[in-house]
């Protein structure tokens, strides 16, 4: 039991240094190519390897459609970003042998977040875009990011995560956790409201 089913509404991520390990408008060079269908991987024009951080995957399998999730990079390199997250294949939750049916299928990493704020600047911004968009209040935003200068999403009510070393199961989970503390769930069980 990992608590998904008590979830902010909305989950944002950074892209560069919180799901890969690369500054994506200066470590790499378009044109960007999948080898069939690798999963999780896309290579550069000099066969530089670009790939989520290895719990990515297992996160989105835990949240998907439990909430809305986000993207929201300060990039230099939108295009770059976009044309990657296109070609780079989510690998499948595991089978479940009880379940009828084909086997699950992978997924482009673009599919996993309807929303994306991609363009470079205050992230402030972003996330004004983001409340513009799905009505979502402030208060019920995550978000994860590696540079503490993106902490000042915090003045409009936003919970943020520095995360250090890449996105992992246990820094994602603990999030949740500290977004969870600033809103209590209440609830009564004495029978007294
Ligand atoms: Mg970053």
């Amino acid at each position: 039991m990992n608590g998904a089913d008590c979830l902010p509404s909305l989950i944002a991520f950074d892209i560069d240094y919180t799901l890969w390990d690369l500054w994506i408008d200066t470590h790499v060079q378009a044109p960007f190519r999948r080898t069939g269908n690798t999963l999780n991987q896309v290579l550069d024009r000099y066969n530089q390897e670009i790939a989520f951080y290895p719990d990515v995957s297992k996160i989105l399998h835990d949240i998907s459609g439990k909430t809305t999730l986000a993207l929201c990079s300060r990039t230099n390199a939108p295009d770059y970003a976009r044309d990657v997250l296109r070609l780079l294949l989510v690998p499948p939750p595991p089978n479940d042998p009880d379940a009828d049916g084909a086997p699950p299928e992978p997924k482009r990493a673009f599919d996993y977040f309807p929303q994306k704020e991609i363009y470079p600047g205050s992230k402030i911004n972003h996330f004004k875009a983001l409340h513009r968009k799905t009505g979502i209040p402030y208060s019920e935003m995550l978000f994860y990011d590696d540079e503490s200068r993106n902490k000042d999403v915090e003045s409009l009510g936003v919970t943020f995560v520095l995360v250090s070393s890449g996105l992992n199961s246990r820094s994602f989970w603990g999030g949740v956790e500290k977004w969870r503390k600033k809103n209590p769930v209440v609830t009564s069980s004495d029978g007294e409201v």
